[in-house]
């Protein structure tokens, strides 16, 4: 069950000890891929690297700094010979009101969101199309599509719902060069994301609005990225694909 044997992939937000974009690198890697995993602190992701194998890489990348980003996909390429997969899955919250939003707020949540998927998907999409290969897969949220998530305030909303756009352009405009583009629309997960802000009496109110009757996990979610990275989606392509539990039937 090797999907990905010989593919190389890139996971940015992935050392987080509890993420999402963790348990992703750590399914690929599972599943024959090579992996780099890109984070703000260079030692968490070399760490977490050196947890899937001696093969992965781990290095230093702020998502919204376009230099930056075009140097780190231009050194796996050169190193690898080829990026086969990007996920993008760097991301952080606010739990603001409307009225809370300061300009430090929306530049924050919109760049890191959308600003660093935009910069990342534009720093290997030469890489995929010029071997007319490639997947990219774009963590967008449940709080796009219903307006408002349990944490998210009304900025990550909108970043996410950017995120869902530029999904389905890029979708568009790849598609003539065999490069997929797709989003996943997580429910709520518990990771680290929530700051320790999560008391036990919120998730039990949480629960009560899931129909499955629990959170998802982490692993929910990096199934969901495998589906989407390898030839099982070989004819799905700019898609919002829904991990939530039933959260949002639609
Ligand atoms: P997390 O906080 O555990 O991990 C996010 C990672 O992104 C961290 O390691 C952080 O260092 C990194 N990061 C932040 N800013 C960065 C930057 N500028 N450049 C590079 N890396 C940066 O979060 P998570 O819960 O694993 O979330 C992963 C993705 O899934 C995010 O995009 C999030 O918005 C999305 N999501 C999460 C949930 C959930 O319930 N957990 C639900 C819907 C969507």
């Amino acid at each position: 069950t090797a999907l990905l044997q010989g593919k190389f992939a890139v996971v940015t937000g992935a050392a987080s000890k509890r993420g999402l974009g963790k348990a992703t690198a750590k399914l690929f890697a599972e599943h024959g891929a090579t992996v780099a995993i890109l984070d703000l602190d260079e030692g968490a992701a070399k760490e977490a690297a050196a947890d899937l194998g001696p093969q992965h890489i781990g290095m230093a990348c702020d998502v919204t700094d376009l230099e930056g980003v075009k140097k780190v996909f231009d050194a796996l390429a050169a190193k690898w010979g080829q990026i086969d997969i990007l996920v993008n899955n760097a991301g952080i919250t606010q739990p603001l009101k409307i009225m809370e939003i300061a300009p430090k707020n929306y530049d924050a949540v919109l760049d890191v969101n959308l600003r660093g998927t935009l910069y990342c998907s534009q720093a290997v999409i030469p890489h995929m199309r010029s071997r007319k290969e490639g997947k990219i897969v774009n963590l967008s949220s449940v709080s796009a599509q219903r307006g408002g998530g349990i944490f998210g305030g009304p900025h990550y909303s909108a970043a996410k719902a950017g995120v869902l756009g530029l999904t389905k352009a890029m979708a568009r405009e790849l598609a003539p060069d065999n490069v997929r583009v797709n989003a996943i629309c997580p429910g709520f997960i518990a990771t680290d994301i929530t700051g320790g802000m999560l008391t036990p009496e919120k998730l039990e109110e949480i629960k009560l609005g899931i129909p499955m009757g629990r959170a998802g996990t982490a692993d929910d979610v990096a199934g969901c990225a495998l589906f989407l990275a390898s030839d099982l989606s070989a004819y799905v392509t700019g898609s919002e694909v829904d991990v939530n539990g039933g959260s949002l039937i639609h």
